[in-house]
């Protein structure tokens, strides 16, 4: 008989629960999120992944707290989060939980380098000495440190971008979200910053939110959630083989025709 290996339990990060956004607008209302369920587990790279304006921005801006739910709950590592839509503990769960990384990079341009990577452990009140050690060493890990003195307007976009994920990891937060983060990208450039996220999940645990429209970037992530209309219709545990890519893009498809 086999013995049976114990499987540890999945570690829930995120929960979130019946979640509706309506933007209101002086003649019209837009229903951005219709009454979304998710949870995601620690250690997992999932892509959300849906059409120009099926509301994947919003989804991030409400677990960033960036934005504010119509309704709905928010679960973070397992506790209601009730006080995450209100100050201080929106800026604070902000700084302190989460990394962003942007399509347009987001950079500050009159800083060089290493001061636009620096700027969420100043904001947590790190000493200088520790920021500089951190600095060099996420500096290395992305290979930019000869770059740390440049500024932005003196880089290529996936130069730009590897400077925007530093930025967003240097504080170790728990949770990375990426918006569209290869959408200004070539395609060796998308290989290699796709890459990195992967190194990064492996190497860190990080637990990694990326949003896309694009099959192959999604085909990158553990897991996949298909985005339309506001809702998640379908979602797809990618198999690591050449198969996920036809499979992602067939399920797309088909959401996309509104078949599902
Ligand atoms: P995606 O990121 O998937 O392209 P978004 O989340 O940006 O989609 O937008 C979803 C829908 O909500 C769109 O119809 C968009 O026009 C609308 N929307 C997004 N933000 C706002 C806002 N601040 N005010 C009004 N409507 C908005
Ligand atoms: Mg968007």
């Amino acid at each position: 008989m086999l013995n049976k290996i114990p499987v540890p339990p999945l570690k829930e990060v995120l929960r979130i629960d019946g979640m509706s956004k309506i933007f209101a607008q002086s003649s019209h209302k837009v229903q951005a999120l219709k009454n979304v369920h998710c949870t995601i587990y620690e250690g997992e790279m999932v892509a959300i992944m849906g059409t120009s304006g099926s509301g994947k921005s919003t989804l991030l801006n409400m677990i960033s707290a960036i934005d504010e739910p119509t309704e709905g709950k928010l679960f973070l590592f397992g506790e209601e989060a009730r006080n995450i839509y209100k100050e201080p503990y929106a800026s604070k769960f902000r700084k302190e939980q989460i990394g962003f990384v942007f399509q347009d990079f987001h950079l500050l341009k009159d800083l060089n380098v290493e001061d636009n990577i620096a700027i969420p452990l100043i904001l947590n009140d790190v000493s200088s000495k520790e920021i500089a050690v951190r600095l060099e060493k996420v500096l290395k890990q992305l290979g930019i440190y000869e770059w740390r003195k440049h500024r932005p307007h003196e880089l290529s976009g996936g130069q730009k971008q590897r400077v925007a994920i530093a930025r967003a990891i240097i504080h170790q937060p728990p949770i990375l979200l990426a918006d569209e983060p290869t959408g200004a990208l070539d395609v060796n450039t998308t290989d290699e910053i796709l890459q990195l996220f992967v190194e990064l999940q492996h190497r860190t645990g990080q637990t990694i939110l990326l949003v896309t429209h694009d099959p192959y970037v999604a085909s990158f992530s553990d897991r996949v959630l298909f985005f339309h209309d506001g809702a998640i219709t379908d979602s797809y545990q990618n198999k690591k083989a050449a198969s996920d890519l036809d499979e992602i893009l067939a399920r797309f498809k088909s959401i996309s025709r509104g078949e599902v």
